[in-house]
């Protein structure tokens, strides 16, 4: 699959939010946002001008897509599922997306990032209901279990980000037992339990034009 492999901190500055993709990097004064809060380039610094209509929605549904990871056509394909599904277009995109595997390693706090969760699944080290999966779009049914395999347990930095994440807080739609490192899917996400900065109505408007 594609991957964006350039400065991730741009993609923060371009959207002018933090978007959480360099782990505790983000949590420290290191952040590149906390130091040049500006677009990047080198006409970031000069004022903009009022944004469209459709510059908005534009914005929005780079931003959510740069959040979880996806390329484009992966985030559309979710756009696509999420519409026929029953109940609201862009909730139901939200809970796709916090459905995936690699987003609820994240949750679980096993990674600092999504990009490092990601990593972990590819290589084998996450189980669902005892069985080693590396998909990290796999989807995450509600009752299922993610669990860190065996292998990984010693493993350094996911002990690190395990301290990490304790120290945060946790989603309260998971049951997750830092000790033993494992964490039940309990139920979906209230729309009021993820980030409220999210105006996913935008992403809804742009590709139902
Ligand atoms: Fe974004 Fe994290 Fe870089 Fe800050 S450190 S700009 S939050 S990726």
């Amino acid at each position: 699959m594609a991957r964006y492999l350039e400065a991730k901190c741009r993609l923060c500055r371009r959207e002018g939010e933090k978007l959480f993709l360099k782990g505790s990097k983000c949590y420290s004064d290191k952040c590149a946002i906390e130091r040049r809060p500006f677009p990047p380039g080198m006409h970031g610094q000069r004022r903009r001008s009022k944004v469209s209509n459709f510059g908005m929605q534009l914005r929005e549904k780079q931003k959510v897509k740069r959040i979880y990871g996806l390329q484009e056509k992966q985030f559309f394909r979710y756009y696509q599922i999420a519409d026929t599904m029953q109940g609201v277009t862009g909730v139901n995109l939200l809970m796709l997306l916090e459905s995936r595997l690699d987003n609820m390693v994240y949750r679980m706090g096993l990674a600092t990032s999504r990009i490092e969760a990601r990593q972990i699944v590819r290589h084998n080290h996450i189980t669902v209901d005892g069985q080693l999966v590396n998909i990290p779009s796999y989807r995450v049914k509600v009752g299922q279990r993610v669990a860190l395999a065996e292998c990984a347990n010693e493993h350094l930095r996911i002990a690190a980000a395990v301290e990490a994440a304790g120290q945060r807080g946790l989603p309260e739609w998971l049951d997750i037992d830092l000790t033993t490192k494992q964490g039940l899917f309990r139920e979906m996400p209230a729309r009021d339990q993820l980030d409220p900065n999210i105006r996913e109505q935008l992403i809804v408007e742009l590709y139902s034009k």
